[in-house]
């Protein structure tokens, strides 16, 4: 291991490999033939590779494991399996119910821990403001100014969640949960800076601007409204489409095209470009 300056706990430390989106979730991403789907605008191809870099020392590796990732993975979908996220949700009643969605009180759901889905969500967005992870540049994934700083100290206990950051947690509703994981990107909200990921059947965004607790959006972010809103809609399609458009013109392996024949022919419908 390597010895360097981690950037969470700012003390020179061996460095673990530290994963963007957690390693345990790729598993969730695959099943015996299919590998999962690596996409940036250049390629789209089939991938063991993994985004991951040198960067955290083993204990701020593991608080962000224990307050975050241990508690949240195990809730994503699995391939052709069971979904217990969506499955806890369900269970209860939703506190509003329109065509295009609903809406659960995470704050009434014991089984749901909405600190740590907070922390998951919040630990990813800061991961990808300090560090490029192998995009081929020093550039870090996303640029999050002297917010970057203001998640290192949320993320490590020592200061609330800034009042000018919402965040969003949007479940897949539908049967068809695309296996797969977008890395942060920006999003395109006018009037606020935005981004966003993507785990298996869970959607991630956060907002931020002075204003963002007064606009008609706030009500249905988590850190925002008490009740600790998370809204159930059919996300896969917008991923798809997320994914296709930023990779319209890479080059897509002949493993790729096999791959995805193949997924289509079994009707699982996870069609990469339509
Ligand atoms: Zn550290």
């Amino acid at each position: 291991m390597p010895i360097g300056i981690c950037p969470m706990c700012r003390e020179e430390k061996k460095l673990c490999m530290s994963h963007l989106l957690s390693k345990k979730i790729y598993p969730l991403c695959r099943n015996d033939e299919f590998e999962p789907v690596a996409v940036n605008s250049q390629v789209m191809r089939p991938t063991v590779n993994q985004t991951k870099a040198y960067l955290l020392c083993e204990i701020c590796e593991d608080n962000l494991s224990k307050n975050g990732e241990r508690i949240t993975v195990p809730l994503l979908s699995r391939w052709d399996g069971p979904f217990p996220l969506f499955d806890r949700l369900v269970k209860q009643k939703p506190i509003l119910a329109t065509e295009a969605m609903s809406i659960y009180a995470g704050a009434d759901i014991p089984e749901i821990d909405v600190p740590k889905l907070i922390h998951f969500a919040m630990g990813i967005f800061w991961k990808a403001s300090v560090h490029s992870f192998g995009r081929g540049s020093d550039r870090p994934r996303i640029d999050l100014g002297e917010d970057s700083e203001a998640l290192r100290l949320f993320l490590r206990g020592e200061a609330p969640l800034p009042d000018h950051i919402a965040l969003a947690i949007a479940v897949e509703s539908g049967p068809i949960r695309f296996p797969a994981m977008i890395d942060p990107f920006p999003g395109d909200n006018p009037d606020f800076r935005n981004f966003f990921f993507y785990v298996p059947g869970m959607q991630m965004q956060i907002y931020i601007g002075d204003k963002v607790r007064e606009s008609p959006s706030a009500k249905y972010c988590i850190n925002v409204n008490p009740r600790a809103p998370i809204l159930l809609v059919p996300l896969g399609k917008d991923m798809r489409g997320f994914m296709a458009k930023h990779s319209a013109d890479a080059y897509k392996t002949e493993k790729l095209l096999k791959t995805t024949a193949e997924i289509e022919a079994r009707g699982l419908s996870v069609k990469l470009g339509d």
